[in-house]
This record gives C-alpha cells, sequence and structure tokens, in this order.
C-alpha cells in the first residue's frame, strides 16, 4: 500500500480480531467531527460488522477530567473530547479518532483536528489503542480508498467487504447531509433520525421550531460540537425557545448558498468549516433575520478571526450581534443574562429600519503606484531588507516592536488573537502612520491562524479609516520564481534584474545576521563582561544593514565575525546548553519574547534556536529545492510515536526538537509559544509524554507578560538546570 504509514499498530489489532469471538468494539466520543461524519463512520463500521459505542452526551465529569488532563490554553471542545473519550476507555477495544488534516479540497482543517489522536493518547494514557488514519482529501481519492482498505484488513474483511462498506457509509453520509438540507432537520436531529439509540427520549426536542406566533427570528452560528452541545451550552435552544425565538443554522442551508455568500466578507476560504461560520454569517447578515447569535469556545483561533470579520459587518450594517464565549469557568447565570438581555434589545428594536447597504471600502481607493511599502518587522528583517528595497527603489518603512506597537495592535485587535497577529497589527498602524501607502504580508496554507491574518488586518485598519493597498506572498506564489515575481509587485513591476539584484543582497543579508545571531547565542553564555557581546553583535547588525552592496557586505560580515572571537571569554566555562523552540514569529521577535535568549546568555546558558525559525533558511536557494521539507522528515522521526503528523505551525517541530536535543545532551528546552496557538498548545500537550527526561520550560508570550516575570522563571529553570547537571556529576556551568 504505496505511500501509506499509518499510525495504528496493524499486527497488533488484526491478531486481537481474530482471536475474539465477539464483534470488535470501535468507540467514538461525541465531539469535534462527530456531528459531521458520525452517520458515515457508523455505517462504514458496522458494516464491517464491528460494534460501534458512542460517548453519552457531554457531562460536567467529563469537562472537569478533560481540564484536569489538557494543558493550558486549548479550546473548551477539545478539552471535552478528552472527557468523552476517557468516559469510552472500558466499554470499546478501539478508539476511532481520525487525524482529519482536510475534509474539503485545498482547504485545512484547525489544527487541533490534525492533532487530536496524539492529544488523546497523550492525555488520557489509559484510553484504549487509538485507529487514527490520516484523512487528508487532497491526497486524492486513492489515497483515501487505501485508507478505507486498510481500515477494513484491520477487521480481516476483504476488499468487497470494504467497497460494500465504503459505499454504505457514502450513502449515510450523503443522507445525512439532505436530511439537513432538504428536511431542515438539525445536525443531532438528522442523527437521531436513524441511530436513536444514541439520542435516548428528550436527547433532541429542545431543537424543535419555536412555538408558533414566534415574531423573533435568531441565526445561531457557531461550530457544531458547540450549538449541539447542550451541557456546554447550557441548553442555549431550549433557553431561546422559551423565550419566544425562532432559531435558523447552518447546516439546513444549502451549501452552494453558503460558499456564495462567504466570499462575500473573504476572498476565498481558508479553513475547512468556514462556511459554516463565515458563510452562514454572511448569509444571515444579508437576510431578514433579526439578528444573530455566535457561539465560540475561548482560545479558538479559527472563530478569533472569523467571528471578528462577522461582528465588524454586523456593525457596518447595524445587525444586532452578540458573541457567546464558553470556557470551563462559563456560567449558566451569565449566559442567561446575556441572550435575555439581547433578546430584549432585538425586540426593542425590532422594526426600525436597519441600514442594509454594506460599503465596500477596498474599490477605488488604492494608489496605482507604491512609493512607500510597509512590512511588519521580525527580528532583523530590517536591516536585512532596507537598503536592498532601495535597489528597486521603494521606501521600506519597518518599524521596530516597540510597547507602542504591542499597545496599539492589542488595542485595535480582536481580544481571543494571538500575540504575533497582534504585534504585526500594531506594526502595520505605525507604517501606515510613518506614511506607507501600501503594506505587505505573507501568507500561508498550513492551517494556523498566520494565514487569515491579513484578512482580518486589513478589515480592521480599513475600518479605522486608512486607505492604502495591500498586497500578499500567497501560497500560490510558489517557489524563487513565485517570490521574486511577489518582489516585483511589490516594487512597482521594477526589472527583473534590479528585483534580482535586490533579492541577493536581502538574503544574503539575512544569512549574515543569522550566522551573526548563532555566534553571539554562544560567545554571549562565556563572556567575561556582560553586555560586551550585544554591543559587538548591535554594531554588526547596524554595519549589515548599511552594506550597499555584496562586497561590502561580505566584509562588514568577517569583521564583526572577528570581533566576536575578540571578546573576552571564560574560556573554562562549560555553559549550560538550551534550545529554544516553539512559534516562529515570537521565537525570534526579541520584543515579543522578552529577549529571552539575551537573558538567558546574561545567566551563561547557551542558546540554539531551532534551524526552521532562522529566516535565512526559508530565503536560501536551497529552501526552494526540498530542503526545509527534508529536514522536516528528519525531525518527524524523532517526533513519532509522539505526535506522528504535521499540525501546522511549528508544532511538529517543538516536540522533534525536545527528543533530539535531549539525545544530543542538551541541559534544557525553553518552548516560547503565542497564548493559545494551536499548533504549540498541541506540542504543550505531547511534550511530556516523551520518555527523554530533559527539563522543558514553557513561556507563553501574551500582552500581559512581563519581564520581571520572565526573568524570575528562567532564573529558577537556570539553578534547577545547574543543580541536575551537578547531580548527574557534571561539570559546573561557571568555573
Ligand atoms: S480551536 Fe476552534 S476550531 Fe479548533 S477545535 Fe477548538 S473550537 Fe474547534
Amino acid at each position: 500500500m504505496r505511500g501509506l504509514t499509518f499510525t495504528f499498530d496493524i499486527p497488533t489489532i488484526r491478531a486481537e480480531v481474530l482471536r475474539r469471538e465477539e464483534a470488535v468494539r470501535i468507540g467514538i466520543p461525541r465531539g469535534l467531527l462527530f456531528y459531521h461524519y458520525f452517520p458515515m463512520w457508523m455505517a462504514f463500521f458496522e458494516e464491517l460488522g464491528a460494534e460501534v459505542v458512542v460517548s453519552p452526551p457531554t457531562t460536567e465529569e467529563m469537562v472537569s477530567l478533560g481540564c484536569s488532563r489538557v494543558i493550558g490554553d486549548v479550546c473548551l471542545p477539545v478539552k471535552v473530547f478528552c472527557g468523552h473519550a476517557f468516559s469510552l476507555k472500558d466499554r470499546c477495544d478501539y478508539l476511532f479518532i481520525p487525524a482529519a488534516h482536510s475534509t474539503r479540497r485545498e482547504l485545512y482543517n484547525c489544527p487541533k483536528f490534525i492533532g487530536l489522536p496524539d492529544l488523546v493518547r497523550a492525555t488520557v494514557p489509559e484510553c484504549p489503542p487509538i485507529i487514527d488514519p490520516d484523512l487528508d482529501i487532497n491526497k486524492g481519492r486513492q489515497y483515501l480508498y487505501e485508507t478505507a482498505y486498510k481500515l477494513g484488513f484491520l477487521m480481516e474483511r476483504t476488499t468487497s467487504d470494504v467497497e460494500s462498506a465504503l459505499g454504505k457509509a457514502l450513502d449515510a453520509h450523503r443522507l445525512y447531509g439532505l436530511r439537513m438540507q432538504r428536511r431542515g432537520l438539525r445536525s443531532p436531529q438528522a442523527i437521531a433520525e436513524v441511530f436513536p439509540q444514541f439520542y435516548g427520549e428528550n436527547g433532541y426536542h429542545d431543537l424543535e421550531p419555536a412555538a408558533s406566533g414566534s415574531t423573533m427570528t435568531v441565526a445561531l452560528i457557531g461550530h457544531r460540537y458547540l450549538l449541539y452541545d447542550q451541557h456546554l451550552n447550557y441548553r442555549l435552544f431550549h433557553r431561546l425557545r422559551s423565550i419566544g425565538v425562532n432559531i435558523v443554522t447552518a447546516e439546513t442551508m444549502d451549501r452552494g448558498k453558503l460558499t456564495d455568500s462567504m466570499l462575500d466578507i473573504v476572498e476565498g476560504p481558508y479553513w475547512g468549516y468556514e462556511d459554516e461560520v463565515v458563510g452562514a454569517g454572511a448569509y444571515y447578515l444579508r437576510s431578514d433575520v433579526d439578528g444573530i447569535i455566535s457561539v465560540v469556545a475561548f482560545g479558538c483561533g479559527p472563530d478569533s478571526m472569523m467571528i471578528e470579520l462577522l461582528q465588524r459587518r454586523a456593525k457596518h450594517i447595524g445587525k444586532p450581534y452578540l458573541n457567546l464565549v464558553l470556557d470551563e469557568h462559563s456560567s449558566e447565570g451569565g449566559l442567561v443574562t446575556r441572550i435575555e438581555a439581547f433578546v430584549d434589545m432585538v425586540r426593542r428594536t425590532q422594526h426600525r429600519q436597519r441600514k442594509k447597504v454594506y460599503i465596500n471600502r477596498r474599490d477605488g481607493q488604492e494608489k496605482e503606484s507604491i512609493d512607500a511599502l510597509g512590512i511588519p518587522n521580525m527580528g532583523e528583517i530590517s536591516a536585512a531588507f532596507k537598503t536592498a528595497a532601495k535597489l528597486v527603489d521603494i521606501d521600506l518603512i519597518v518599524p521596530t516592536i516597540t510597547k507602542h506597537t504591542i499597545s496599539l495592535g492589542v488595542r485595535y485587535s480582536p481580544e481571543q488573537a494571538c500575540l504575533p497577529f497582534k504585534a504585526i497589527l500594531g506594526a502595520f498602524v505605525e507604517c501606515l502612520e510613518q506614511g506607507a501607502d501600501t503594506l505587505f504580508m505573507v501568507t500561508s496554507s498550513n492551517a494556523c491562524r498566520m494565514g487569515y491574518y491579513s484578512k482580518v488586518h486589513e478589515e480592521i485598519l480599513r475600518d479605522l479609516g486608512y486607505k492604502f493597498k495591500f498586497l500578499r506572498h500567497r501560497p500560490e506564489d510558489k517557489g524563487l520564481l513565485g517570490v521574486l515575481r511577489t518582489i516585483r509587485r511589490c516594487t512597482n513591476h521594477a526589472s527583473w534584474r534590479k528585483v534580482v539584484e535586490a533579492y541577493i543582497l536581502g538574503t544574503a543579508k539575512l544569512k549574515a545576521l543569522d550566522d551573526l545571531h548563532r555566534k553571539a547565542a554562544k560567545v554571549r553564555a562565556v563572556e567575561l563582561q556582560r553586555g560586551q557581546t550585544d554591543q559587538v553583535y548591535q554594531a554588526g547588525v547596524e554595519a549589515i544593514d548599511e552594506a550597499l552592496s555584496l562586497l561590502k557586505l561580505k566584509r562588514v560580515e568577517h569583521q564583526y565575525q572577528r570581533e566576536l572571537n575578540r571578546v573576552a571569554i571564560d574560556t573554562a566555562a562549560v555553559p549550560l546548553k538550551v534550545g529554544i523552540v516553539g512559534e516562529m514569529y515570537v521565537v525570534v521577535e526579541p520584543y515579543v519574547n522578552l529577549n529571552l535568549e539575551v537573558e538567558l546568555g546574561k545567566l551563561g546558558v547557551e542558546t540554539q534556536r531551532n534551524k526552521t525559525t532562522y529566516i535565512s533558511e526559508w530565503t536560501s536557494l536551497k529552501s526552494y529545492m526540498g530542503v526545509l521539507t527534508a529536514e522536516k522528515q528528519r525531525l518527524a522521526k524523532y517526533a513519532y510515536p509522539h505526535l506522528r503528523r504535521d499540525v501546522g505551525g511549528h508544532g511538529l517541530e517543538s516536540v522533534a526538537e525536545k527528543v533530539r536535543l535531549a539525545r544530543e545532551g542538551y541541559d534544557g528546552i525553553v518552548h516560547v509559544a503565542p497564548f493559545t496557538c494551536m499548533p504549540e498548545s498541541i506540542a504543550q500537550n505531547v511534550m511530556p509524554r516523551t520518555e527523554e527526561n530533559i527539563p522543558v520550560l514553557t513561556v507563553l508570550c501574551d500582552e500581559q507578560a512581563t519581564q520581571t516575570g520572565l526573568l524570575t522563571r528562567l532564573e529558577a529553570f537556570v539553578d534547577l538546570l545547574e543543580r541536575r547537571r551537578r547531580d548527574n556529576g557534571g561539570v559546573a556551568a561557571m568555573q
């Protein structure tokens, strides 16, 4: 079965299946994608002769267990999912938790859907073995069929058995969709109609339409696993119905309508279920519903971006909008008060004429030519590109990230956005204030929020009244040619010769800056006079910034490498070695990580960042020849079997580096991540499970973090590493 890497242990499961008389029991937790694919999964496994066991509706025990097991800023639905998995531990032989990378062409799912089986395996070790096929529609039908065959192979079924099971499964899925779209059944009702055993008596009466004569209709939007988990949302449907509100929801709508409406707000979809949130929101914003209520989970990455767009649009057209944020601390009283107040407000204003027209502020506002281009700083980008931009006659504005930048970003950003989003937004405001007429942002297509940033940044900046052109380096701008084309778009289509020259100088400077950074991290740890390394390093950065040619650059690069060699050091010292891993922006940008590496250096620690967090690694010619992909594959072997797939961002690298650096004798790891970062929150939960016994200090970055707080933690961490080294008979770091 070519190219298929299965992470679940086939031979053991097959042997077990063979040994058993009665049917294999497959457990399916009632959370997350259950509301999208349960009928399909049920039909498939039932046809293969398995007995399917579903966890009961959410209980407080499940919530508290999930919250006690899953670390930190992971969203409530994932915590509760772990509670559901735990509730099945003695009731089934295997848990079925697919890693759902992508269920719609070119669209990726939230990183937590991708890393879910690994997160459950790490946080609920009592669980039975997990069957976790990687579902990725972009890998084509053949791959999906092979995945199904392999599942059938587990059950000792023939290829034709599997084909019939697949046929049944696809039929069940199609009929499930029709029940919702044609007959207006809500997801649980459509499931209960076929599988009443999973819903008991009153499981879904709450979902019935409001009593006749109801005078108000409200659209409820959000992920199904929040809308239909009556324990988490305190029976929201029932509460609204009981105060005479009729409710409409997305899954009963025609998907085409959802997609069309979505394109009214975003140029193109990014996440798998964006149409059920942004699409539904856009549709109902234009419709006659009296108001919209969105239900989101605290810490939900995609919703922090998508709901922001909807709320801004609702404000523009004067549509009443309420956003309910759920987490394990939410209270029933608080929720009820908010919806009753909202319904009262809608009732009071129901008959007031609303301004329906939405003015698209993009039209005709953009200047053709670019005079000043603004880009958000990250590490030493400014020093690398400012003079290079002069070669293509562009005035590049790259404000240094400061307290003011962050305060601007925090003021205008959605509260639940991650810190890099806020820092970049603040930087864009400063760019525009400093005269930029065009902004530039890199986007991505790997599931984390970063790929969605620019949509929301643009909406916020236009709402603030700024007039500018917004240019993006898009995922489809692949390879070196794609990059050069992007540079041309950002430089009034400068000549190819000038573009290539600027690219070569800019990337050569990036390499020189990264090499200087690597060297400084070593010297700083053993310097005799504290701060000397940073003086030389800063002088080197300025000299590299001012270099107008490759020749000049080579000269200053060698000069400052030599200068660092001349820094007086403690030659007898054996500094502690600490790996810095985590999300790229917060690892690279010293202002948002509170100068972490310099502070560790002052404590006599030699730091080393993960290779793929150095920007020059992404711009080197080698990177276009697959070197970075090979590096990721190399690292993936270290992360296996704890994290078995790429969850976007640097999540996989963080787990892999913990294992690799421990094996290479490092003393400790500092895991840096933005608060609520999705890929890193998965890594944070998986890292404690690896066998390597190396201390990991997790530093979560948000606008509340303080230098003093960080320094206290770093000093305690270094003390711990020192003690461990001494206890293991190692030499003291500083003689
Ligand atoms: S982060 Fe959001 S989209 Fe992802 S699993 Fe949590 S609630 Fe769902």
